[in-house]
């Protein structure tokens, strides 16, 4: 087949730009022609320490030999492992484990449909929000604040109405008998990088005691450092009820987490799993990701980064007359009111420089976690140099 037909062999559900990437190390993929590129969307933040980190080659490889797999249905050190390091990283009292953050998500519905069943006299209604982001299997999907998004899947999964993000008018408006919990992203992610303010997390943490609704925290996106904190919510001081972790958990490696208060734990054998729940190789990664990503000298270290990220942004909005600079730790959006951030990314690509676009009006950055200080003047460096061909189109 020609290079053009093997691609036609892949269904047509995300738009891929013409490179082929052979390889990855660190910060850079390099493509089949062995040109570099500075990778800033990171497997859509999911490479916390970069490509094929040797914290994560070499947990495999030991779990890989030891045991490769067993049923979800036995004990094995890696879960056991795991399970203790985030229960006491977390404050939550119990962990879940499964593969993508959607189904991470599809647990935390199912828990409270459960205990919205047990508890609250049968209430399943989860308040989710405009322009979130929680996955793209039904439920997930219908908990999703994206318009459009539906038109070819009805009817919508019943029980997620929608309330303005940051409103807490909106959020109480919507409360009644048959409300079991709040879900939202603390940063919207997909959404175009907004954080929720402080005012409104706070206002909701005490919303949800007065009603007794479960506060659930998607941190698919946000969790595992990538704001500067382990999990976003401490930058707030805003405990959830029930928070869900994805992404650069696994350091590239599938596994997500579903964790909770031991109040809201209502799940009994047979409830909720899949094939792959809790496999040792996954769950091996997560303690060795997890081990590098706890520690505050680390997190410390992405704190730095940020600010170093944010400013560089600031002063290239200022030269180029973009928009805001907005986001926690390394998870940045650069607003482009006059739209464009499409055909920036992909300048940005000619230039060496990967970046994605999650609205036509912002471009989000999320380098790997361990970034130096080197790699992010680069970046900056190179989406310089593609901003000026933008404004200045050849
Ligand atoms: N929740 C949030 C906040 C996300 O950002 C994402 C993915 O971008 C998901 C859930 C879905 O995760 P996955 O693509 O691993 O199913």
């Amino acid at each position: 087949m020609s290079p053009m037909q093997r691609k036609q062999c892949l269904m047509n559900t995300v738009v891929r730009p013409d490179p082929v990437f052979v390889r990855g190390q660190g910060a850079y993929l390099y493509d089949q022609a062995g040109l570099a590129y500075l990778d800033w969307v990171q497997g859509w933040a999911v490479n916390a320490l970069g490509h094929s980190p040797e914290v994560v080659t070499a947990a495999l490889a030991r779990q890989a030999t030891t045991l490769l797999n067993a049923s979800p249905g036995f004990y094995h050190p890696p879960l056991l492992a795991l399970a203790e390091k985030l229960v006491s990283l977390s404050g939550m009292d119990q962990a879940f484990f499964i593969n993508s953050g959607a189904e991470a998500n599809e647990g935390a519905i199912k828990l409270a449909r459960k205990w919205g069943r047990l508890h609250k006299g049968g209430a399943y209604e989860i308040i989710t929000f405009d322009n979130g982001y929680h996955g793209r299997t039904l439920a997930t999907m219908s908990a999703t604040g994206k318009p459009g998004w539906d038109t070819y899947y009805p009817p919508q999964v019943p029980g997620f109405p929608k309330a303005r993000f940051n409103d807490l008018d909106s959020v109480a408006a919507l409360i009644g008998p048959g409300t079991v919990a709040v879900m939202l992203e603390p940063v919207q992610g997909e959404g175009g990088v907004i954080p929720a303010s402080d005012e409104f997390l706070h206002g909701l943490r005490a919303l949800c005691d007065r009603h007794d609704l479960m506060l659930i925290f998607d941190e698919v996106q946000t969790g595992c450092g990538r704001s500067g904190t382990l999990f976003a919510w401490q930058h707030y001081g805003v405990m959830p009820d029930v928070m869900t972790l994805g992404k650069g958990l696994g350091g590239g490696v599938p596994l997500s987490a579903l964790l909770a208060r031991r109040r809201h734990c209502c799940f009994e054998p047979g409830d909720q799993g899949g094939t792959f729940s809790g496999a040792p190789l996954a769950c091996a990664v997560g303690s060795a990701v997890l081990d590098v990503l706890a520690q505050p000298a680390f997190l410390a270290q992405v704190r730095q980064r940020s600010r170093q990220l944010r400013e560089g942004l600031e002063a290239l909005s200022t030269r180029h007359g973009l928009g805001e600079v907005r986001g926690l730790g390394l998870l940045l959006a650069l607003a482009m009111p006059d739209g464009g951030a499409v055909e920036l990314v992909e300048l940005a690509r000619e230039h060496g420089l990967l970046l994605n676009a999650p609205r036509p009006h912002c471009v989000r950055v999320m380098p790997a976690l361990n970034s130096t200080e080197a790699e992010i003047e680069e970046g900056l460096r190179l989406l310089d140099g593609a901003l000026a061909m933008l404004v200045h189109p050849r």
